[in-house]
This record gives C-alpha cells, structure tokens and sequence, in this order.
C-alpha cells in the first residue's frame, strides 16, 4: 500500500481534523493541537493499511502472533510512524507550507512511558520487527493511567511526579468499547466433583470491565501493521438499582476500586513487590487477553483443536504467565474442553522468555493470597501441580527435586516453575544467559527436559536506534553501502570496507563530534553545565540498580578526581562522564546510589582546579526520548555490570550501532559483542562469571582491597566524609562488608580498562576505525533477527506472504486452511 498524498491534501486533512476535534482553523490553534490533528491524520493512513493486511493475514491463514507483556515502553510515536510510511518529508513539506515546523510538533509528544527499562523497550522494539516482516501480531498490556514516574532530583534525592501521560498520548489509541470483556475477582467457588473435575460454579465475585485500546504500529514501507492492545479496568456499568435507592457514594466507590486496577505502572525493574493489587494487575491483563484471543478464534473456527496450529501465545518473563490457568479456566469452564485435551492445546501454544537470573525478581506469590484474590485459578494451579508432581514421581525423580521444582512449594505459587511446566518452549536472551538458566536456576528441569530450552539473543529496532536517532551517521552509512541495511541490518557488514579508508574515518569523527555538541546544546539548557564536545563522552544510561554498577563507574571517577587534584599539571585527556537511571521509587540504595553521583559531579563540576578535564553530568528524567539524544553522542559505552547478573542489555546494542566502544564485563549479550567485533574493538575488564562464582565459594572478603589498595581507600575515606555534606557510609559499609556484586574486587581492573580507553581514544583514526567496525558488526543486534529466530524456532510462525500481482483475475483461492504443523 502507498500511503503517500499530494501535499495539499495533507494540510487539507490536517485542517480538517484541527476543525473536526477542536473547532478551529489553523490561525487559532496551538502546537500542541496541530501535533494531535497531524497525529489523527497519520492513525487514518494507519487504520486504512492495518485492514488490509489483517484481510490479506486472515486470506492466507497465516498463523497469530500474541505477545503478552506488562510493559511496553514505547516512547515517542509520530516520527517513528511517519518515518516508516515514507512520508515524514512530505508532511515536513506540507506543515512548512502552512508555517509549521514539524520538528517542533515531534516535542509535544509525551513518551508513552508503559514500562520501566530494556523488558518494556524489547517489547516495543520487537512490535516493530513483527510488523516490517509482515507477521501478523498483536501485543497485549495494560493502558496505565500513569506510565513510569517522572523523575525531580532535589538536591541530589530522586523525587518521582506522577506521569499523566493521556493529554497528549491518548490521540494514538483507538478505544473499542463492543470488545469489552469482564474479568472476575475474588468470591468462592461451588465443586461439582461428579468425576468431572471441570463443573464448578464461580460466586460471588468481584466483576471488573477491560476497556481495549487500540495502537496501531507501523513497520517499515508499512509493509505490515499491527496493533497494540491495552486494557483499561472499569467499574461495572453504572449501578443505577443502587444509585436509585440513595446508596449513592456505594455506586461511585465501586467503580473507584475497580479502576486502581490500571491506575499505576509499578516502577521497579527485576525486583518484584508481592503486592496484592499487582498481582491483581497481572490477572487483569492475562484473562482480558486470553478471552480475546479465544473469542476471535471460535468467531473464525468456531473451536479451539486447532488453536495452536493457528495461534502462538508467547508470555514475555513471568508477569503474563496466569495465561496458562486462565487459557485452561476458560477451555474447561466455558467449553467444555477435558482437562487432559485443554492441556495439550495450552501447552503447545504458549512459550515463555526468562529475562532475570537475580533471586529477587523471581516471582512468587504468597499462596493465601492468591487462593483469596482469585480462587478458581488457585485450584486449576492446584491440579497442574498435583499432576506434574505425579508425572515426576512415575519417572522416579528424586523428591527434592520435584519439589524445587513445583508451582506450589513452602506456601507460594512460583511463577517461573509454572512457565517452565507449561511451555513449549523456554528461552533466555543472549547466549550467556540461556548457559546460566541451564546450570543454575532451571538446572533441575533442564534435566528432565531438555528440549525446551533455547536461546535468542536480544535485538533492537534499529531503524529507530540508528536512522531516526543518528540521521548524519545513516546518510553516510546508504552514501557507502546503499540502503540495504534498512532492511537487512546484516548489509551493515558492507562499512567495514572501509575500514581503512581515512576520508569516511574523518567523517565518523565529525558526526560524533556533531552528536555531541547536539548533546551539549541539551546538557546546557536542561542542566546548566557547558561540556566540551572534544573530551571524552563516557555514557552509562539505564536503570539504577546494584548490579549494573554505577557506584563502580562512579568510585573510579571519584579516584581520578583526587588524583586531578593532586597532580593538576598532569597530562589528561577532558573526560566527561555522563549518567541517566531512575531508580525504583522504594529502592533506598539505589537512591543513595545516585546521591552520591549527583553530590560528587557537584563538587568536581565546581573545582576549578579539574573543571576544565572532568566533568560530570547527571540527565535528569532517563527515558526513551533522551536515550535517542544520548546514544548517538557517546563515545564509550558503559557495559560494567558483575558477569552473570545482566541477563542480555539492550543499551549495548544501542550504543554500537552508533559507533560507541563498549566497556564493559563478559556479560549478557557483551559476550556476543565482542565475538562479533574481536578482542581489539571493544575494552574489556573484570572477572567472568566463572571467576565470580569461585572468588564466591572461597569466601569474598572486600575489606582487603580496601586494606591493601592505598587508591580505594583513599576515595572511601573521602565517601565517608562525604560531598555536599552528605557522607555516605552506607553505600561503602556494604561495599567494605557484603559487596554483592563485587565492585571492589573488578575496580583495578576497570581502572586499567579506563586508562587503555583513554590511549586508544587519543590515536583518533584508530578509534574512529572501532566505532566503525561496532557499527558493521551491530547488523546481529537487530530486532528483525530475533523475531525471525522467534518465528523459526519457537512460533513457527511466517510472514503474510505477499498479495498476488494487481490483477484482478487472479484473486486468491486459498479455500482451506493450510495449517503449518508443529514439530
Ligand atoms: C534501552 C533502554 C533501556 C535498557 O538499557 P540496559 O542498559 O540494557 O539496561 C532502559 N531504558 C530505556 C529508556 C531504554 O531506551
């Protein structure tokens, strides 16, 4: 489909829409009106290639692709939608003509901030993949009223606003109220046992209303378009009985409760709270979602034998994972299914992604809780349990094992053994991660089932990452290689022809130089702090946590500082380090964590005696749209969690594909980095995760490095004593006494890496030469890649092939379905 139109029918529409939605002309209204008159304009266009795609899809019976997800962190969508449907000139041309800048339209868009870090922006990046290679998808969340926090650092302490993102957001959902479903909460059930284990009786329940709304989400030349579908709890319809009566405040209440449901995103990454109205959320989600998709499916099929055939559920981590009771609930509950026929149907549907190996974002649910909040899916956990068990115990596997491994164990549901039992598959998210889920966490049943375990390695969306991000730097790339790559990232191997070549080695370093002073413009206005676009850009941007290590990176500038001030005449490349990370709202040291980075570049950015080579910046408000301004300017890319706690990064993928150097550990995907890049284009430091777990079992005492290293102890004596008469004793009490990622034992290490970065950064061609042989080696870290690993080895899912040529004698006969058989 061609969705370009004559300029004068774009102002045409636009003015349409500004007059339609706000009664106004042009001359009246705001730029914030004409960014949602453009926006409905582009959902039109939208709304006109979904329909065709979804009939071509639907013709071909080409098999459904669900990706269920409490997060999707989707960002800013008007350029990405524009961009993609190849018209974003022609409306930069049309608004021109009628006195408008679109750059400017593209900043009244809040981020749809549905997620808290890489889970959220993964889902997002892959919806993008889906729809350029034409799989037919969808992607079900939850429509939060209030997307991940706002951060305000007062004096150093992170604050969070609330983020009412709808005023400018809601433009781009499509609300459809005839796809309502009602979710049940609650109440108590009757059993029928009559050696039928599937007639209950469900009273007395709490009835809550999903509300669907629609996003639509373009792929590349909008070969395919997909939808976004996120539900919003209601309080059922209005009670009038009871309004009539004068109870009226009971009426509204109700509705008020009921609407907590999708109030807040809960800002906390790989840690799970255990609250009662999260899990609530998840169950909110999970049975909107899976009575959607079995409603669709008996509306074409009128049964669900052929549900797998059809349909792939993929459940991204362990949040959505109640699909599998709730798929089971309605298949025994509603239609009659055996337990044994339902079983056999939910588990050949459904697959699940592991994204955490750490203890703390494993979750489980308090089982008296859960049985209270939703009783019927307790009971169907209850029979998958007692049969799994049972299965266990007739092949003679050892009890303790069987009981590591059961979703109900020491009074908690444990979500991730429920997954594991009841996928077809189960994979990690780069190739170390998917190691460690089999030797550690899912050792027990990666011996007793080995063949579901697989591994697919992350990817980003890099049209978004690198052509809408990096604009210079993508004209250059189709200058040299053609625009193949936009398509085929694999064609960005092509650049390292000219590895060697010292006119487009100086042209990488000008458009650096470029990002960063684009950078700098920002870091101006926002933090008040001038940076020198020549020094060093060292970025390390995602959440603040622990284990990611910013307090290493930080200690490390913290003992330049002090060596700058002792030694001031010293020879010193400018270094600017740069920072970006929300910490979850009730995670104090994290909090501390970034205190301590805040207060020190106040003091360092303040000392006039290393002011002109150090200086330190902390972007307020980490989220997508910054990661888009931040990427493109880095020169090193911060990579430094302890090996064997980052299940993959995505911030990594980012950063190479823009020409960054990564420094970082053997973790996560940083391993496949350097495979694909070689030892002498990426800086690597610290022990790897085999030399994490030994220095483990020998017993870790960090106070010795403390006591033999005169550099760190130095800096935790000034911690103590603190910056900004702030001390913080507490984040060097843990690191002297538990250190649980290990940070002093890596610090000699990352302290050498920092000063090889500096060499290397100072021989300009040479550097110039690894960033780009990250950016032709970054083709792997697509998003189009991992989705077609996805679709090969785990959906069994292909793209809607091609309509037939325009002629229309042709029509298409497909007559019966052809159903791609699994395995
Ligand atoms: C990519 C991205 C992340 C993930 O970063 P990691 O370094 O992989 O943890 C987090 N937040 C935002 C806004 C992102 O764009």
């Amino acid at each position: 489909m061609n969705y370009r139109l004559p300029i004068n029918t774009i102002k045409e529409q636009i003015e349409a829409k500004l007059q339609h939605n706000f009664g106004l002309t042009l001359e009246n209204a705001t730029d914030d009106q004409c960014y949602k008159a453009v926006v409905l304009v582009v959902r039109d266009l939208m709304v006109k290639g979904y329909l065709e795609f979804k009939k071509r899809a639907e013709e071909t019976h080409t098999k459904r692709v669900y990706y269920l997800c409490m997060e999707f962190l989707m960002g800013r969508s008007l350029k990405n939608n524009l961009y993609n449907l190849g018209i974003e000139e022609d409306f930069r041309k049309a608004l021109s003509e009628m006195g408008l800048k679109l750059d400017n339209l593209y900043e009244k868009e809040p981020d749809a901030g549905l997620g808290n870090g890489g889970l959220g922006r993964l889902a997002a990046c892959f919806l993008d993949g889906l729809s350029t290679q034409g799989y037919p998808a969808m992607g079900y969340s939850l429509c939060y009223e209030y997307g991940i926090f706002r951060q305000k650092l007062v004096d150093g302490w992170q604050t969070e606003l609330p983020d009412f993102w709808l005023p400018g957001g809601k433009v781009w959902l499509q609300e459809v109220p005839e796809k309502r479903v009602e979710v049940h909460f609650g109440g108590h059930i009757e059993e029928y046992w009559n050696n039928q284990y599937h007639i209950v009786n469900h009273k007395d329940y709490e009835k809550v209303m999903a509300v669907p709304y629609d996003m639509y989400v373009s792929g590349m030349d909008g070969r395919g378009i997909n939808v976004l579908r996120i539900w919003s709890a209601r309080g059922e319809a209005f009670d009038m009985s009871r309004f009539n009566s004068g109870d009226y405040l009971r009426a509204m209440e109700q509705n008020a409760m009921a609407e907590v449901i999708t109030k807040v995103l809960y800002p906390e990454d790989n840690h799970l709270e255990g609250k009662s109205l999260r899990l609530s959320q998840q169950y909110f989600l999970v049975s909107a979602t899976i009575q959607d998709i079995i409603r669709r499916h008996l509306f074409k099929y009128s049964t669900l034998d052929n549900l797998p055939d059809c349909v792939a559920i993929h459940l991204n981590d362990t949040h959505p994972v109640l699909a599998i009771p709730e798929m089971m609930r309605v298949m025994l509950d509603e239609c009659g299914y055996t337990w044994e026929a339902a079983w056999d149907i939910v588990t050949r549907t459904t697959a699940y992604t592991n994204h955490t190996v750490m203890a703390e974002a494993l979750e489980c649910w308090n089982e008296e809780l859960f049985k209270f909040r939703l009783p019927r899916i307790y009971q169907i956990v209850q029979e998958i349990n007692r049969r799994f068990c049972e299965s266990m115990h007739q092949r003679h596997v050892d009890g303790y094992k069987v009981g590591r491994m059961a979703p109900l164990n020491d009074g908690y549901v444990k979500m991730a053994n429920l997954a594991v039992i009841s996928s077809h598959s189960v994979n990690g998210v780069s190739a170390l991660h998917s190691d460690i889920l089999k030797e550690t966490v899912f050792n027990d049943f990666y011996t007793e089932m080995p063949e579901k375990f697989q591994n697919v390695t992350n990817g980003i969306a890099h049209r978004r990452w690198l052509n809408q991000s990096n604009p210079e730097l993508a004209s250059l790339l189709t200058e040299k290689i053609g625009d193949g790559y936009i398509h085929d990232a694999a064609q960005l191997e092509k650049f390292l022809e000219f590895k060697d070549d010292a006119s487009v080695l100086e042209q990488l370093g000008k458009i650096k130089r470029d990002n960063k002073v684009r950078l700098a413009e920002y870091i101006k206005k926002a933090n008040n702090i001038v940076l020198d676009p020549d020094s060093i850009f060292d970025i390390q941007i995602k959440r603040m946590h622990e284990y990611k290590r910013q307090h290493l990176n930080a200690l490390h500038i913290l003992t330049l500082y002090q060596w700058l001030r002792d030694n001031p005449n010293a020879d010193f490349t400018p270094h600017t380090y740069i920072f970006g990370a929300k910490a979850a709202a009730g995670y104090y040291f994290a909090k501390q964590m970034i205190r301590f980075i805040v207060n020190l570049a106040e003091t360092i950015n303040n000392d006039p005696r290393v002011n002109q080579k150090l200086k330190v910046v902390y972007v307020e408000d980490y989220r997508v749209t910054l990661a888009e301004l931040l990427t493109p300017a880095a020169d090193i890319s911060e990579q430094i969690s302890q090996a064997g706690t980052e299940a993959s990064g995505t911030s990594n993928m980012k950063f190479m594909i823009n020409g960054a150097v990564t420094l970082g550990t053997l973790d996560g995907a940083n391993v496949e980095i350097h495979e694909a890049v070689g030892d002498d284009n990426i800086i690597l430091f610290g022990m790897t995760t085999p030399e994490v777990s030994a220095l483990k079992r020998s017993g870790y005492r960090p106070r010795v490095f403390y006591e033999n290293n005169p550099i760190i102890r130095n800096a935790i004596d000034e911690m103590n004593k603190g910056f900004c008469g702030v001390s913080f004793r507490n984040i060097t009490d843990s690191l002297l006494n538990e250190d649980p990622y290990m940070v002093l034992a890596d610090f000699e290490s990352y302290s050498q890496a920092q000063k090889r970065a500096e060499a290397l950064y100072n021989d300009h061609a040479r550097w110039n030469q690894m960033g780009l042989v990250n950016i032709a080696k970054a083709g792997r870290f697509a998003a189009d890649r991992a989705i077609r690993e996805y679709a090969d080895n785990i959906w069994h899912a292909t793209p809607v092939p091609p309509a037939p040529a325009a002629d229309k004698t042709v029509k298409a006969t497909v007559k019966k379905p052809i159903f791609k058989k699994m395995r």
